[in-house]
């Protein structure tokens, strides 16, 4: 009797200590009676703690377009079983309102599915759409289309595309659709679910000529694209294209994610140049978002990032030139992360909350 006994209390004591199931749920509760937005844009900068948005700040001679948003929040970026979080988990929590074990896509803790607000947009009949510096099927835009348990299964991640075609998706990535293992060639297939498909080889991205008759997809690169120092130049014009087909393509409004991936990438490389670059790239999308919204009046537009990576810190330099960044790692750290929300509903930013929380609060704005 007693070894069972045992093993019952410790099962007892192990779920009601779990701080996610808990959690999760008091950040369903939202309660919202104001104005509505038809069209939620997430934008999430890999990486991006704060001190990432100081050294951008500074470079970019002591301006950001982060400064025009009049409501600041903090998340809580831990998932189910890491204190420290990986993309993985950190854009489910987003995605679909749950703390997963690191490296999940779409899945709970336990490995079942969960609906995504982008699935769930989808169905209710908005506009979807999916921009990232990264490929298309990296962790972060893959959670809000996809269900696998491991983020590097990205040939997987691509058949989901297949299954939830977003109206408009530019990103790298074209080998994980076209020379695969399994020898399938999925870009005809996309064809035929209404895509009109172009990539790097074809044209520059400035120079596709998008068909608002079909859905857009366009390939950045057969892989990762190119940092922003080596010539990336499209999240800037794709910020700008893609609410304004999205608004066409759906009278009832849109969902949009839009990513800069690769802030995370100059703190994993400990590299402040790298960090800079990519963070004021960002933001000179933030720029493009933020006309599109303030001109539109019934879009919510909400930054943040799924975790800081470097622990970055600056420890010296002058406000309008130089940025000397130290690290602690060159992975995530635990860091509470700022969210910053503008537009119809963003007042039900502001406070100390769990990552997952953005999702209800999308959810109950939406009206879902
Ligand atoms: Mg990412
Ligand atoms: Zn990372």
């Amino acid at each position: 009797m007693r070894p069972l006994l045992i093993a019952f209390l410790a099962t007892i004591l192990f779920i009601s200590c779990d701080p996610s199931s808990v959690l999760n749920e008091s950040s369903k509760a939202e309660v919202y009676s104001g104005k509505r937005p038809k069209n939620i844009i997430l934008m999430v900068g890999d990486g991006m703690g704060l001190t990432q948005i100081t050294a951008g700040y500074y470079r970019n001679g002591e301006k950001l377009n982060l400064e025009k948003f009049p409501v600041i929040g903090i998340h809580k970026p831990y998932s189910a079983n890491d204190l420290i979080t990986d993309s993985a988990a950190g854009a489910t929590a987003f995605s679909a309102g749950k703390k997963t074990f690191n490296k999940a896509i779409g899945m709970d803790k336990d490995s079942a599915f969960v609906k995504t607000i982008l699935e769930e947009a989808m169905k209710q009949g908005l506009a979807t759409g999916l921009v990232a510096t990264s490929t298309i099927v990296h962790a972060t835009p893959a959670a809000f289309v996809a269900h696998v348990d491991d983020r590097y299964k990205y040939e997987d991640i691509a058949k989901f595309f297949l299954l939830n075609p977003v109206d408009y998706f530019v990103g790298g990535g074209k080998q994980y659709f076209e020379q695969r293992e399994d020898g399938l060639n999925l870009l005809p297939m996309l064809e035929e679910k209404g895509y009109d498909l172009s990539d790097y080889e074809k044209e520059p991205f400035r120079e596709a000529v998008v068909d608002f008759d079909k859905k857009f997809g366009y390939f950045t690169a057969e892989s990762d694209p190119l940092k922003y120092e080596e010539g990336r130049d499209y999240l800037v014009p794709a910020s700008k294209q893609a609410p304004l087909f999205l608004k066409r393509k759906s009278e009832k409004g849109f969902f949009l994610m839009i990513e800069g991936s690769q802030i995370d990438w100059g703190g994993h490389d400990n590299d402040s140049e790298y960090i800079i670059s990519e963070m004021i790239d960002f933001d000179n999308g933030i720029g493009a978002i933020m006309d599109f919204a303030e001109e539109d009046g019934e879009t919510l537009v909400i930054v943040t990032a799924d975790h800081e990576t470097g622990g970055y810190a600056i420890n010296k330099g002058s406000t309008r030139d130089t940025i000397i960044g130290r690290f602690t790692s060159d992975q995530h750290t635990a860091q509470l992360i700022p969210v910053f929300a503008y537009g119809p509903g963003a007042e039900l930013f502001s406070g100390i909350y769990e990552n997952t929380a953005i999702y209800y609060k999308m959810k109950t704005l939406f009206g879902f």
